[in-house]
Order: C-alpha cells, then structure tokens, then sequence
C-alpha cells in the first residue's frame, strides 16, 4: 500500500493534503504523482471520481513556485463546470503554499478575469475558447509555463476544440511537461498524444473485471448540495438494523459522523486518524449494536467483519470498482442478505457506469423521496431546534435587546422570519447544485430547456430521445417534457431537479448512432 508520505512532497503540500483529509493515494493517484514527480509525460485514463484531479494537482501544485508571478501551469478543460471545480480542488491542495490559481472561462466577464491575471497567478485552469481570447489580447502569457494539463481530453475534442486546443499549446514553451487525462482513448487522441507528447507513460486504473458478491445492488441521484438530506430521508425509509456509510475522505467521515449524531442518528465515525484505542471503542460498540451507523473510509473498513451489517451505504462513490467489491462485501455475510446502496451526483453518472462496466452487473435506479418531503422534514428539524432553544433559557441578552429594539418599528414575525433566512436559507433553496446554473432557458416554469444539435437530420424522433435521456441520465420516462425536433437541432425539457444529470449524461453522447451535443437552451431559440 502507499502512502502520501513516500512521495516526499512539500511539507505545505501534505498539509494540504492532510486539509483535504486524504487518506491514501487512490490507484490513479499512486502510479501518476510519483511519474509527474520525475517530470514524464503522462496519460491518465479515467474519470471523475477517481482522484484524477488532485493526480496531477499535487504534483502540479509541488512544482509551482509560489513566489513567482508568472503563470507557471495550464489546466484546460471542456467545461465551465468543470474548470471551476478543477480550480477549487487546487486552490484547496495548494492552500498551505500560497499557490495562486484561477479558473476562466466564457460567460464571465472578461474585464474581471483581467484584474485577476494583473494581480499575478500561477496556475490558470480555463476552457480553450476563453483561454485563447486572452492570449489574442495579450491578456495572458504562457512563455513561462512548465506544465500543460488537458483535462478530460475526450470531450474537449468531440465538443471541437482541437484547433483551440493546439492554438493554445502554440504559445507555450517548447520544453513543457504535458499530461492528458481522457476516460476514453479514442485515434484522436493517441494523435495529439504522438505530436505533442515525448515518451508518454500510459496509466490505467482500470483492471478489467472483478467480482461483485450477489447481493441487492441500488443507486439513487443526489445532488452535491442536498446529499445529507437525501441520506436522511434513505435511512428513514430503509429498514436498516446496521449499516457501514463509506465517505472519500477523513474529513468527510468526521462532517458525516457529526451531522448524523446531530440529527439524532447514532452514529460514529471510524478513520486512520484515531487512535488505536478510540478505534477499539467505535468498532467494540458497533459489534454490540450500541452504534447503528458506521461511518468509515476505505482503509478503516478493511477486515470489519460484523454480521449484522444489513446495509452498506456509498455516500461518496468509490473510486474504482475494486473498491467497490470491497465496499459492498461488508454487508451479506453469514449467509444473510444485505443492501448495497451507492449515492451518485451528476458528475459521477459516468463513475458509476465505468463501475457497472468492470463488475458486469448493474445497480438499479431508486427514486428518492421527493424534495418536498426533505424541505418538510427540514421545516420541522428546525423547528424543534428552535423549541429547544427557546426552553433552554440560555439565549444570549443582547439577541433579546436586539429584537425589543426592532419591535419598535417591525413586526415582530418578520424579524424572526428574517433571523431565520439569514441563519438557514442556504438548506431550503431549490435545491439544484450551484454549479449548475442553467439560466434563463425560456422553459415551462419547474423546468429547464436544453438544446440538441441533432434532430431529424439524423433521425431522432421524440421516442428515441426520450429512451436516450431516460436510460444515459437515469430517469423515468415520463418525466421528460415538452419535445421539438426540427431539421438540424431539438429542443427537450426536463425537470429542475433532473437537469443537471440530463445535461452531464448527454452534453456529449450518442443517440442513434450520432454525435449529440447538448446545452442549456437560450429563450430567443424558442419556438
Ligand atoms: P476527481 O476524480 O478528481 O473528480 O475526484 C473525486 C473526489 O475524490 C474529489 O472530491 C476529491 O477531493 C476526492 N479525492 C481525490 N483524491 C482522494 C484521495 N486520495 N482520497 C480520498 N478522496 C480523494
């Protein structure tokens, strides 16, 4: 097994690391850092929920000097989404060591873009077309770069960025470091990988197939934002005697271990952090029942062997199938039957197939309860906290002034309402990722609009779509609105909650054999 600790990174790098709550290396991780580290070129396959990112972030991350105020690595990616949570994620890594990055892309203002390169940064994670604006206006300057990432390769060159993609590589050093990270290995690409790349290493994590135990195997869409709502309403409608939840990371497990206590669930959390003894506690009360759930990464849980597990739960997907098998064998045994459940976002829609893929079985879908139900439950979660407080007595005095002080002027239900939206609106909002802001798409109200650059050009007919959008985005038939298919484009709507696994699902895929691309639809395209 490795462990960060053998890369011998930066000392603010492994903080970072430690911040983020890593545990281990995950597989793509392991055999990538350590050859980026050496100063290879390298193409990664794999997808989102792999660790891809922080696989070339942290050597990217232990490369760049944070002194310096030129831009010193390049990550380009498909999407605006993506860019920024690319962003995020080595923003986050390279904390510790004051490494600067920003992501750019199309839609936000350039101007501001520009006082944000002014400022001097180091890493700039963009989409080609944005990217490229800026280097025509001399906005941008890559003659120092070391280190050129194309994220998610595949999709950029279907989405047609490849002249981009190459104008871009242009203005950088001819001696820079290039990694490629593509869930698929298309002719295209091993073709940039021959003009561009000197001796590439391939790395896979893929290890063809492995086993799954014959147990009842379940996913259910969530969305990042409301993921610990959904739980909840899960382990209210599962008949759970005990479960093992499995997070990513340490910190995850500490965040999910807390809240669940907090909402009454008895809960505890199990990782490499704890020591020996307190791990004894947890694994001792959780083998006499006095725990219900379990929360643990992948490395605590190994060898946990409890027959009563009925269900295991992945709140975070796992990283590889293998991890998979693993996960799920914790629960079933004995000769009893267990429940595997798997929480997917929208990104993770193509984890989990590649999942399906390597285990050659299938999770089947379950609809969650709907999000009116979790605002309701929340409401009154809310609102026995406040009854609570209010009997508590423990209010502090200037609160109470403060609101005799308004009195004076407002209602008093308003003020209590407002100290309310300020405290809490963040958990009843919507209820859509931010990240997925679709805009104005000139859609029935509840739905979004998307647009299709196919349509009876290449045969589509309204059926077909609606078994593309229902089998690639996993979701009812029914659910998919008002159709219309023209000459050379379509129009599909979707609901809200739907949109962000429609839009990931098929902005590049296949129906009927042809190349789709789909996108938030503008209101002037309305029919
Ligand atoms: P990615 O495949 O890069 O989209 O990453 C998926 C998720 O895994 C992100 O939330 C990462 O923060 C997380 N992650 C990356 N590396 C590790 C690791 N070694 N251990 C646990 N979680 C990780």
């Amino acid at each position: 097994m490795k462990h960060f600790d053998s890369f011998e990174l930066d000392a603010l790098i492994m903080k970072g690391i430690r911040e983020m709550g890593f545990e281990e290396p995950s597989p793509i991780q392991a055999e990538c850092i350590p050859a980026v580290l050496r100063g290879e070129d390298v193409i990664g396959q794999a997808q989102t929920g792999t660790g891809k990112t922080a696989a070339f972030g942290i050597p990217l991350l232990e490369h760049v000097d944070p002194g310096s105020r030129k831009v010193k690595a390049v990550v380009l990616a498909p999407t605006r989404e993506l860019a920024i949570q690319v962003s995020e994620e080595l923003r986050k890594i390279g904390r510790a060591k004051r490494v600067k990055t920003l992501p750019i892309y199309g839609g936000q203002p350039i101007g501001r873009q520009i006082k944000a390169l002014k400022q001097g940064v180091q890493v700039v994670i963009g989409t080609p077309g944005r990217m490229l604006d800026h280097l025509r206006r001399g906005t941008l300057r890559l003659d120092d770069v070391e280190m050129l990432v194309l994220d998610e390769a595949d999709e950029m060159l279907d989405m047609g960025f490849i002249d981009d993609i190459e104008a871009v590589m242009d203005h950088l050093p001819e001696n820079r470091q290039l990694l490629l990270f593509s869930a698929t290995i298309p002719p295209a690409i091993r073709q940039l990988a021959r003009k561009y790349m000197n001796k590439p290493r391939y790395i896979t994590v893929s290890r063809g197939e492995v086993t799954a135990p014959v147990i009842e195997q379940v996913y259910y869409k969530v969305l990042e934002s409301t993921k610990l709502d959904s739980l909840c309403r899960i382990l209210d409608s599962e008949s759970l005697e005990q479960g093992i939840l499995f997070c990513r990371t340490k910190k995850g497990v500490d965040e999910l271990a807390e809240s669940l206590q907090a909402r009454g669930y008895l809960a505890a959390g199990l990782h490499g952090d704890l020591a020996q003894q307190q791990r004894d506690r947890v694994m001792n009360s959780f083998r006499r029942g006095d725990i219900e759930l379990l929360v643990a990464t992948d490395v605590a849980a190994r060898g946990i062997d409890v027959g009563t597990v009925s269900h295991v739960i992945n709140y975070d997907i796992p990283q590889d199938a293998e991890s998979y098998v693993h996960r799920i064998g914790r629960t079933g045994r004995a000769g009893r039957t267990g429940i595997a459940l798997t929480l997917v976002t929208p990104r993770e829609m193509k984890q989990l197939r590649s999942i399906e893929h390597e285990i050659a079985g299938e999770l089947k879908p379950r609809e969650l309860p709907s999000l009116e139900e979790v605002a309701e439950r929340q409401q009154q979660l809310l609102k026995e906290q406040l009854v609570e407080t209010i009997q508590s007595g423990e209010l502090i005095p200037i609160f109470e002034e403060l609101v005799q002080n308004l009195t004076e002027k407002h209602d008093a239900n308003q003020i209590a309402a407002a100290a309310l939206h300020m405290a809490f609106a963040d958990r009843f909002t919507g209820g859509t990722d931010a990240v997925y802001d679709f805009g104005e798409t000139g859609a029935s109200p509840g739905m979004v609009r998307f647009f299709i650059n196919v349509g009876r050009n290449a045969d589509i007919r309204p059926r077909e779509l609606v078994k593309a959008i229902a089998e690639q985005a996993g979701i009812a038939a029914k659910k998919v609105g008002r159709i219309n298919i023209y000459d050379r484009f379509s129009f599909v709507e979707v609901p809200e909650e739907a949109a962000p696994f429609v839009f990931e699902a098929l902005r590049q895929s296949k129906i009927n054999g042809a190349r789709v691309n789909l996108e938030p639809a503008r209101p002037r395209n309305r029919s």
